[in-house]
């Protein structure tokens, strides 16, 4: 069976590296439009490479009242347990020699001043009683919460009412790197072709029931044919299946959020002195992709601070890709559909408008607000991030992502933003069991999935302490994350 994959990002990478230990006799090919693989979205510094897992990210755990709800943050950081058994996978088989170059132990903190802090002290006393999140710590002691995040705090008033909860096994991921080192893998050692500087711009089903893919290599057009054809294209995937002529196709459109970090360089020595993701509280009517964060960065041995993000209204598939791309993606029955979102989220609509036009220096007057005295203490710079393409399914907006696999399993893709990159490795699996389903029926493929993900059944780690524990301290052992974090 030949695969074909469209896009050399963390989705299909990893996509391609599992279809290939499970199923070594599949034939893959990846076509992506750049020339090097993981960097669009997935690239370092186009994310805030939080290794999602619900420690800090409050917008996983709404409040209703005096009701908080814990479910979603439950699921992610079960398939963030999944995601580290399938990398702790590549680092013990040598496919990744040392797990510092793409993740980096890093306390994940959420802090937080009135009125919020109610809310604050709720979400811990319900997450902290279940194991996924047993080692988390509350404080409302401006001098603890001061030894946990200093830059958040040196210069705060003390009479500041603040509280914070802290998880020492948080992590920041360069999912770039890791994306690049999964790609030489796949290329090397698993017999998977990349065809780099590969843009493809249509596909369709032939006759004879084989997908055609039709693309343009460094501006010549070529021509690809595959039995399955795998779209991990990011915001890309949207125009490719509104050509598809898939059923399917006019429930979906793409509505585009750019966004725009503050980045400073530090010595390792600042860093020594944070070593922290710090969330706080979006506003009033911010998306949930905008809580602001002041995070740690580890990108090839060099440390820096990044705060943001900060979102904008930029309509474009992807970063490079210009407004027309977008234009072209839209059908004339979209169009219902963005009136629907633009009525319906006006006030995420206004937001967004009113946050393209910040400037610099109302994005350091942000990043006082959230850590006094910081923008004066590092040289900060606006830089911008990636780009996400959120669902707009049958005229509602969605936040999340959705697999979407047609009913003759020949075409899968995924769409939407968040959580992203912290879950490919479980959202992929599912992908594959939706789209070459007959892989799992064969026991040499059970018996490696079992060698790469020893759970992936994510209501085990939910519901069996023991289990989840034990695979936890596992992973975090191949992955250099310490119970606390080392001096
Ligand atoms: C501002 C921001 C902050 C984020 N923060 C986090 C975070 O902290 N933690 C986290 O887990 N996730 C985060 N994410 C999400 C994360 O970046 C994405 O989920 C992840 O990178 C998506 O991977 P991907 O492979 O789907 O997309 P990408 O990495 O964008 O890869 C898609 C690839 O497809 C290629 N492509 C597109 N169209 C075509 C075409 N027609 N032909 C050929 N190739 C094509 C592109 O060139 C690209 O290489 C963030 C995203 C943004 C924008």
């Amino acid at each position: 069976m030949n695969v074909i994959i469209i896009g050399a990002g963390i989705m299909g990478t990893t996509f391609a590296i599992l279809a290939k230990e499970l199923a070594p006799e599949l034939d893959i090919t990846i076509l992506e439009r750049l020339d090097d693989a993981g960097r669009g979205n997935s690239w370092a510094f186009y994310n805030a490479g939080t290794g999602h897992e619900a420690n800090c990210e409050l917008n996983y755990t709404p409040v209703d009242g005096e009701v908080v709800s814990v479910e979603k943050a439950l699921k992610i950081h079960a398939q963030f347990n999944v995601a580290k058994q399938f990398w702790a996978y590549l680092v013990n088989k040598g496919a990744i020699k040392d797990p510092r170059t793409f993740i980096n132990q890093t306390r994940h903190c959420t802090i937080v001043s009135e009125p919020a802090i109610e809310e604050l002290k709720l979400r811990f006393r319900e997450m902290s009683a279940h194991h996924f999140f047993e080692q988390m710590r509350y404080s409302e002691d401006f001098d603890e919460i001061k030894s946990w995040i200093p830059y958040t705090m040196e210069e705060r008033p003390r009479h500041e009412k603040m509280a914070a909860t802290i998880i020492e096994t948080g992590t920041d991921v360069n999912f770039g790197a890791l994306t690049q080192q999964m790609a030489a893998h796949a290329v090397n050692e698993l017999g998977v072709r990349i065809e780099y500087g590969t843009h493809v711009k249509r596909v369709h089903k032939s006759p004879s029931g084989s997908w055609l893919i039709e693309a343009e290599q460094r501006g010549k057009p070529v021509q690809h044919k595959a039995n399955v054809l795998f779209v991990g294209a990011g915001g890309g995937a949207f125009p490719l299946l509104k050509k598809s002529h898939l059923p399917f196709r006019d429930r979906f459109s793409g509505f585009p959020v750019g966004g725009r970090f503050l980045q400073a360089p530090i010595s390792e020595d600042q860093a020594g002195q944070y070593r922290a993701k710090t969330y706080g509280k979006a506003e009033v009517g911010a998306p949930p992709m905008s809580v602001p964060h002041l995070d740690l960065r580890v990108v090839d041995g060099k440390h820096y601070l990044l705060f943001g993000p900060f979102a904008s209204f930029k309509p474009i598939l992807e970063r490079g890709r210009g407004f027309v791309d977008f234009l072209r993606s839209i059908r004339l029955h979209d169009v219902s559909g963005f009136i629907r979102v633009f009525i319906e989220h006006f006030a995420l609509v206004k937001y967004l408008v009113s946050e393209t036009f910040k400037g610099e220096k109302d994005m350091l007057e942000e990043l006082e607000k959230f850590a006094p005295g910081l923008s004066k203490k590092f040289d900060w710079k606006a830089v911008e991030a990636g780009q996400r393409v959120q669902i707009i399914k049958d005229g509602g907006l969605q936040m999340g992502t959705e697999i979407l696999v047609s009913e003759d399993r020949t075409y899968g893709t995924l769409l939407g933003a968040s959580p992203g990159a912290s879950v490919s490795p479980e959202v992929m699996l599912r992908c594959l069991e939706q789209l070459i389903p007959s892989i799992f029926s064969k026991e040499e493929a059970m018996e490696k999935k079992k060698q790469i993900f020893p759970e992936d059944d994510l209501e085990a780690l939910m519901n069996n302490p023991e289990r989840y524990r034990e695979i936890r301290d596992a992973v975090n052992k191949t992955l250099g994350i310490a119970r606390s974090m080392p001096e």
